[in-house]
């Protein structure tokens, strides 16, 4: 029943947890450990950092979503992404990554990943030519950010999966930004998705979370046995939390979304922005790519106003909308990625890439429209 349904409906009945009361809403199974009736007996759970009943349920519907043979929900994203790194690389492995990435997972990338042995080349792979030239001998997997963060860059994951199978490497894609409700990468081509569930699947600001969805049940099964011995699990609350967040994503996406359109239209007909990035708009680099490969754009723009002294104002000014860091929920937010969310990334890097002391990033909630582009207007006078 759950595979034949359309996505919306999968957002609200992913999983097949039947409960003898008749409760309609998953139970929060809040249990460190589960009785057996004898050696031969149990019920298939037996400590909750191995399985938990409301983390299956949300794993379950995560695997739905994205089409996955498996999924495996964590505490964050960027724990998730450790797990994942553990499993695919050696010592001496190559890693190729998407520059504009998601400035934690740099941080992952070039720490941890790298001290482990590991060699990691940052490339610009919506250039396929970029990609195929950076793969060595010694190359095991491709890992994608689509679009980025904060540059809105576009990657075609058809055209990296045909590399990445025809030279026998894992293409990894973080799908955080257009959900599974808009993009579903593993159709594309890839082998593992990740999400920060932190964002908009869990939807509301109140959660951290992380998932890894695998095509390969082989896979699957190397990190659910690395996923328990690391032992960054969701808790059940946590995993409660995220069941319930996933089930209005597909509306929340749908007003994001033309709420995201309408700023977009707005910014860029402003005469204190000089550059807006939003796939959703035709000039964006990246839009035929979009349209190709997507049914939707998603909340995320970011956008270059004239001068240094526009943002602070912009930031002191703004009342509806936050300035705070994070993304994805009901709740717009506004950040200033250059010293926020890339603060770690040189800055000739971040000026090379367009991440300058005038950029701004929203992420668009679910707010009125008029509000909200009243708020923007009154903050940039
Ligand atoms: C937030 C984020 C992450 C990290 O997730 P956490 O849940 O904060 O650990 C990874 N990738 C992207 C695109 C993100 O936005």
């Amino acid at each position: 029943m759950k595979n034949k349904s359309k996505i919306d409906t999968k957002c609200v009945h992913g999983y097949d947890y039947r409960e003898s009361t008749g409760a309609v809403s998953v139970p929060i199974y809040q249990s460190a450990t589960f009785r057996h009736d004898s050696l031969d007996e149990g019920t298939g759970y037996s400590y909750s950092r191995l399985q938990n009943p409301t983390r299956q349920a949300l794993e379950e519907t995560m695997a739905a979503l994205e089409g996955g043979a498996d999924a495996i929900a964590f505490g964050t994203g960027l724990a998730a992404m450790t797990v994942l790194f553990e499993c695919c690389l050696s010592p001496d492995d190559h890693i190729i990554a998407t520059e504009d990435l998601y400035g934690g997972s740099i941080r992952l990338l070039r720490t941890i990943v790298q001290n482990n042995g590991v060699q990691v080349d940052f490339v610009d792979t919506s250039d396929i030519g970029a990609v195929d030239r950076a793969i060595k001998k010694n190359t095991k997997a491709v890992f994608v950010e689509t679009p980025t963060n904060p540059m809105m860059s576009v990657t075609a994951i058809s055209s990296v999966a045909q590399l990445t199978k025809k030279h026998g490497l894992k293409l990894i894609v973080d799908n955080t930004f257009l959900t599974p409700y808009f993009l579903q990468p593993l159709a594309l081509g890839a082998d593992i998705v990740v999400h920060s569930g932190t964002k908009f699947l869990g939807g509301h600001n109140d959660t951290l979370a992380g998932f890894l969805v695998l095509r390969d049940t082989n896979d699957a099964e190397r990190m659910r046995y690395a996923a328990k011995t690391i032992g960054a699990c969701l808790s059940p609350f946590d995993s409660w939390l995220l069941l319930r967040g996933i089930k209005t994503l597909a509306i929340r996406m749908e007003r994001i979304q033309g709420n995201a359109l309408e700023i977009a239209k707005f910014l860029a007909g402003h005469k204190r922005v000089s550059r807006v990035n939003y796939v959703g708009l035709p000039q964006c680099k990246g839009h035929d790519i979009i349209n190709k490969e997507a049914s939707g754009y998603g909340g995320m723009i970011s956008f270059e106003v004239d001068s240094h002294k526009t943002v602070r104002s912009l930031l002191e000014k703004v009342e509806l909308i936050s300035f705070a860091e994070s993304l994805g929920g009901v709740e717009t937010l506004i950040t200033f990625p250059s010293t926020q969310t890339h603060a770690d990334v040189p800055e000739a890097e971040r000026e090379r890439r367009g991440i300058t002391d005038r950029l701004m990033r929203l992420s668009v909630g679910i707010e009125n429209i008029s509000d909200l582009i009243e708020d923007l207007k009154r903050a940039l006078e």
